[in-house]
């Protein structure tokens, strides 16, 4: 049975179409809070709002796991964590297809990531950190460092989308994702090409 739960896993282009048809991916000309001028928004809760299409989502997620032998021999005493609420969604789905025996969330508040749950030293079994997008990696290493600073060890970590700029792979843990997108960002209006062609511009949060 090698290699059926890989076959099982949506290609890019079809998680692409998923997210475009629930209006989680969109094309035009957005600028974010930092100033920045990108042709492409993604809006991740939008994709999560429909039931069918989370499980779908999180399914496909949970499987990279999966086929993953280091981190499928740790289930199902494995903890799930979303770094922010985004993932909430995320964890849950991919709790549920892998069984996993706890779930954690974070928030960041005032600057500082911490968990919303109160967690002793000890209490979190080995830790998938999942997230609907990975833009940086920040959101990722910070709550790495949190599992760690409470003496658990993260075996994986992953999201719905990464941004190609974000790592490979954080604190040594490789980083999964159902979608590699090469997003391209314009530092200000000057260098933006769609600003020099006058196409009406959106502001758009993260
Ligand atoms: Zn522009």
């Amino acid at each position: 049975m090698a290699g059926t739960g890989v076959q099982l896993i949506p290609s890019s282009e079809e998680i692409m179409q998923i997210l475009k048809r629930t209006g989680a991916f969109r094309e035009g000309h957005f600028v974010y809070p930092t100033g920045k001028h990108t042709a492409h928004y993604f809006q991740m809760p939008l994709a999560f709002r429909y039931y069918d299409t989370a499980r779908v989502l999180a399914v496909a997620l949970s499987r990279k796991f999966r086929v993953d032998r280091d981190i499928s021999s740790q289930f199902p005493k494995i903890a799930i964590i979303s770094p922010s609420s985004g993932g909430i969604p995320v964890a849950f789905g991919v709790r549920d297809a892998l069984n996993a025996e706890q779930i954690y969330w974070a928030e960041q508040e005032s600057g500082k990531r911490s968990f919303r749950q109160y967690v002793n030293q000890g209490e979190i079994n080995p830790c998938i950190i999942v997230d609907d997008i990975i833009r940086s990696g920040n959101a990722i290493e910070q709550t790495v460092q949190l599992v760690s600073n409470l003496g658990a060890s993260t075996i994986g970590c992953g999201a719905i989308v990464k941004f190609r700029g974000a790592p490979d792979s954080i604190a040594g843990v490789q980083v999964k994702s159902l979608v590699e997108y090469d997003e391209q960002f314009y530092d200000s209006a000057d260098e933006c090409p769609l600003c020099k062609q006058n196409v009406p511009e959106e502001h758009v949060r993260f």
